[in-house]
């Protein structure tokens, strides 16, 4: 039987216009959460994913503002940006849009962010937050994770859940979550022996790897949920053909524009597991959805004003 398809899109327009009517209530209480963006140089994919969140940000009603430091900038002129930032009372969210040029020191200029207003959830205040099930701002992306799992009605506790994947950003924040949530966590990387076999324990198997289609029908138990992070972008014919053999629609795509997104998973995975995140449209949009969540939430935080569903941990 085929995976039931968890949509990612709707799950995150029903958070964004949650957010929004917070927003709202905020709003007739004097408050308007406010982000500021800032974009070093002119890298094209963060130009795209920079405006996403500045019109995301709009269209739930935030303040926002971007900065665009020139690609010249020096660690110490980011490092009085941030400052500044830190200091204004209505920026309530920081997010310093990565990578950073190579000669500025990006690891200074995050930990600079203060960590009320790092809605990335990197810093390491909130990383310890995280591991200690404090009140703090969590990493969107895997927010975003754990929201796709409770709002499609995916038992947690209990469960052996298996994350592919341990970088800062992704995989170790999601291992957290879950284990936080009283799964059962096993953490896989490069090293791991005989990946597939420690896959298929899992019940719930998360993939951020950034390999297209590495997780094929092996890797995962009958009826596991699988959720894919990973975004690939694929140009090669031998590569397509491995994945899509037979997929008349992504074809036709995938012609047109000389390359299409695939997931970490093969998507073969969809004939065994029980419900599955399609790329894109499943991860995806929920990451900016979160970050929307994480600007009011750390409004809140900051505020003392107490809201059970966007301040817990
Ligand atoms: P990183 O490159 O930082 O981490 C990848 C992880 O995968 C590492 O821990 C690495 O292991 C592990 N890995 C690599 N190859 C293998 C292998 N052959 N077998 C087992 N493990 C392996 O990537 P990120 O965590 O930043 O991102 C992962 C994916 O998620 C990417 O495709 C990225 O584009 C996507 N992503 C999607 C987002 C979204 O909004 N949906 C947001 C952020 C990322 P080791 O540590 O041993 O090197």
């Amino acid at each position: 039987m085929a995976a039931r398809i968890l949509d990612g899109t709707k799950i995150a327009a029903d958070i964004r216009a949650e957010v929004s009517a917070h927003v709202k209530e905020l709003g007739s209480a004097g408050i308007r959460p406010g982000l500021a963006v800032v974009l070093v140089g002119h890298n094209p994919a963060s130009e795209v994913y920079v405006r996403g969140k500045v019109k995301s940000s709009a269209e739930v009603g935030l303040y926002s503002e971007q900065h665009t430091p020139a690609e010249t900038a020096t660690t110490e002129e980011l490092l009085a940006l941030i400052a500044d930032l830190n200091r204004r009372d209505e920026v309530d969210g920081i997010l310093v849009q990565l990578p950073l040029p190579a000669h500025v020191d990006a690891k200074k200029v995050l930990l600079a962010v203060d960590p009320a207003k790092d809605v990335d959830g990197f810093h390491p205040m909130n990383v310890g937050y995280l591991s200690t099930q404090r009140p703090g701002l969590v990493p969107c992306t895997p927010a975003g994770v754990m929201e796709i799992l409770k709002r499609s009605g995916i038992a947690v506790a209990g469960q052996d859940a298996v994350v592919i994947g341990r970088s800062d950003i992704v995989g170790k924040p999601v291992a957290m979550l879950l284990l936080n949530e009283n799964s059962t966590v096993t953490v896989c990387h490069s090293k791991t022996r005989d990946l597939p076999e420690v896959c298929r324990r899992a019940e719930i198997l998360v993939a951020a790897i950034g390999r297209a289609g590495m997780v094929t029908r092996d890797f995962v138990k009958p009826g596991a949920t699988v959720i894919d992070v990973g975004i690939n972008r694929i140009a090669d014919r031998a590569e397509f053909d491995r994945l899509f053999a037979g997929n008349k629609k992504r074809e036709e795509a995938f012609l047109a524009k000389g390359s299409t997104l695939v997931g970490d998973v093969h998507p073969e995975v969809a004939e065994v597991a029980g419900a599955i995140t399609p790329v894109p449209g499943g991860v995806g949009p929920l990451t900016i959805a979160m970050l929307m969540a994480n600007t009011v939430k750390a409004a809140m935080l900051r505020r003392g004003v107490g809201h059970p569903k966007l301040t817990r941990a």
